[in-house]
């Protein structure tokens, strides 16, 4: 097996569940893992997007739910950490491999809280799939901004408007400075531009150029998926170099429309040139996925 191939095979095992519909009871392959970050902050990785958390003396918060196995697993930890109730569980956005585990948290958590298009995508994905019995909606939504105090950490939600879909909110710890991406960040994989959910490349520009320039050089961040080598947390340098590689797409796509190519060639495109170092898990993730999304945004006008 060489290096692509590995790394190929080992993010489809991280990354299965996130869109795919896994059998959700008596899921064999699980394995977790929890990983303390600072001041209270830390990740649990399962089956699907990372999860964060925050533990301390007065009180629980999660982002994100992966599926229900791997909630049930992550609760379960939770528990051993603390005696405390969950207070919030908060989804960066409507994938089913973020919002998938609300069900397993409903009944041990305070209140569930999402932006208001995370909870109107869930809503129309779940029709669509004919899954809406197996799905939790967020209690509480908003529109910008969404804040909350546990003991002495401040949490904050914030809409920088579209990304990844156009429902995805980034969270901030800001004493512990960790922040949780959701999706908004893919380490060195090839990002999932949702169009069909109000995914924009030029707005996912933006959106990372604001949330580096909102948080310091020693600020942690949490990614939703990455490489194992890679790894799901980093520093703004790998913001940074994700922008550049939608920069690049951007440019790639511009150029070639000019010289007269269809999208076809486009997307048939074999290698964005300085960021070779991001993979394809699986069809979904793919350079072709991204540069079709910039063709279509691009031929808007
Ligand atoms: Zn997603």
């Amino acid at each position: 097996m060489d290096r692509r191939q590995f790394l190929a095979t080992s993010g489809m095992t991280v990354m299965a569940a996130a869109f795919r519909d896994l059998p959700l009871a008596g899921w064999q392959g699980l394995v977790t893992s929890f990983e303390d970050l600072r001041r209270g902050v830390g990740i649990f990785n399962g089956q699907g997007g990372t999860i964060g958390w925050l533990v301390n003396g007065d009180g629980i918060l999660i982002i994100d739910s992966q599926n229900a196995a791997a909630a049930a697993a992550c609760i379960e930890g939770i528990g051993e950490r603390s005696s405390n109730a969950i207070d919030i569980l908060v989804n960066t956005h409507h994938h089913g491999d973020h919002v998938g585990g609300n069900q397993t948290f409903r009944p041990v958590v305070g209140s569930i809280v999402a932006h208001e298009n995370s909870a109107m995508w869930q809503r129309r994905a779940a029709e669509q799939a004919g899954n809406e019995d197996s799905q939790a909606y967020p209690d509480e939504t908003f529109t910008d901004e969404w804040r909350t105090t546990i003991g002495d950490e401040t949490v904050v939600a914030r809409y920088h408007g579209a990304g990844h879909t156009s429902g995805d909110c980034v969270v901030t710890f800001e004493q512990a400075n960790v922040v949780h991406m959701g999706d908004l960040m893919f380490n060195r994989l090839h990002p999932f531009v949702d169009r069909a959910s109000g995914a924009r490349i030029s707005g996912w520009i933006e959106v990372l150029e604001q949330v580096s320039a909102a948080h310091s050089a020693e600020t942690i961040y949490i990614f939703g998926h990455g490489t194992p080598g890679a790894g799901v947390t980093g520093g703004q340098g790998d913001l940074a170099h994700l922008r550049d590689y939608f920069t690049a797409a951007l440019e790639l796509t511009r150029r070639e429309m000019a010289a007269g190519r269809s999208r076809e060639e486009i997307t048939g495109t074999e290698s964005l040139p300085g960021f070779e170092d991001h993979v394809s898990p699986f069809a979904l993730l793919s350079l072709s996925g991204v540069l079709g999304v910039a063709y279509d945004e691009l031929s808007e006008g």
